[in-house]
């Protein structure tokens, strides 16, 4: 008969603490603020971009504004000064 007692205890104590963590992660989630939006991702405009040099008339800008010419690494500015360039000057 004591040990069903006991039994009965600490079924009753789990019940309980069960019942408290429950209630705890409730008020968890209704406390809990909502996620702050992610901060906006870098647009194409304000990223670094890589800049390269116009084999033609150095002026620099975006590698993704350049053009490429027949030799690897080397960019024009436009098709213009690749064809001037790729010409023989
Ligand atoms: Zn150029």
């Amino acid at each position: 008969m004591k040990y069903v007692l006991v039994l009965l205890v600490v079924m009753f104590a789990i019940g309980l603490w069960q019942h408290n963590r429950r209630q705890v992660h409730r008020g968890d989630q209704a406390r809990r603020a909502p996620p702050p939006p992610p901060p906006p991702s870098p647009s194409v405009a304000t990223a670094p971009q890589e800049m390269v040099v116009c084999a033609h008339c150095g002026v620099h800008l975006p590698v993704g504004d350049a053009v490429n010419g027949t030799l690897r690494g080397v960019y024009y500015c436009g098709a213009e000064h690749r064809l001037r360039a790729e010409a023989g000057k």
